[in-house]
Formats: structure tokens, C-alpha cells, sequence
């Protein structure tokens, strides 16, 4: 038996070069199978929804640090500051679109009670 094939488990127990190249095959053949779900995974965003996240937004002027935590958007250009809502965080709901919560979906405007 060369080195090569001898491999130690946790147990410290060298594993036959046969027992080995079989458990290294199903290793293999799982991780395949995994990244074949991936790909299919990756076609349906829809299965994913965020409950949080944080960005670095490069607008036209400048970066502006963007979240969502809480159910609230936050970003750190001046316009947010006075409208709770920006070109940003925007630009990011029409990215995420269907994996963000459906309160996220919502501008300040839209979320007003309608004036009687
Ligand atoms: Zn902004």
C-alpha cells in the first residue's frame, strides 16, 4: 500500500485504499448532487426572502451605507434624512424584488393612512 491511498480518520484508524476511494466517491456524488440543487435553487429566487440585510450603495456622488433591519429601510444620504425613502433603497427593492417581505416592498408615501 502506497502513502498515497493511506488516509487517517478522526479515529486515527488508517482506512483500506478500497473503503477510502468509496466513501471518497459518495463524498464526491453528494457534492454534486448539491451543487446541481444549487443551480436549480438559483432560478427560483422566489424561495428566498430576506429578513435583513446591509449594503454599500455607490451612487452617482458618493457611498451610502444602506439597511434593512426591523422591518425599516435606513440610508445615510441626505435625502433618506428627510424623505425616510431614497433613489437607494429603492433601486434596491426593484433589485430584490420577491425575496424581500412585503413590508419592505412598501415606500413611507405608500404606507400612509389614504386622507379622508
Ligand atoms: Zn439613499
Amino acid at each position: 500500500m502506497s502513502l498515497r491511498y493511506r488516509t487517517r480518520t478522526d479515529a486515527g484508524l488508517f482506512l483500506h485504499p478500497v473503503v477510502y476511494l468509496k466513501q471518497e466517491m459518495r463524498m464526491r456524488s453528494s457534492l454534486i448532487g448539491k451543487i446541481e440543487k444549487a443551480k436549480r435553487y438559483a432560478q427560483e429566487p422566489e424561495r428566498i426572502t430576506f429578513s435583513g440585510l446591509t449594503a454599500v450603495f455607490r451612487g452617482d456622488n458618493d457611498d451610502h451605507k444602506l439597511s434593512y433591519a426591523g422591518g425599516k429601510w435606513h440610508c445615510t444620504c441626505h435625502f433618506f434624512s428627510q424623505w425616510e425613502t431614497c433613489s437607494h433603497t429603492m433601486a434596491l427593492q426593484q433589485i430584490l424584488g420577491k425575496m424581500l417581505p412585503k413590508e419592505a416592498l412598501v415606500s413611507p408615501m405608500e404606507a400612509q393612512p389614504p386622507e379622508k
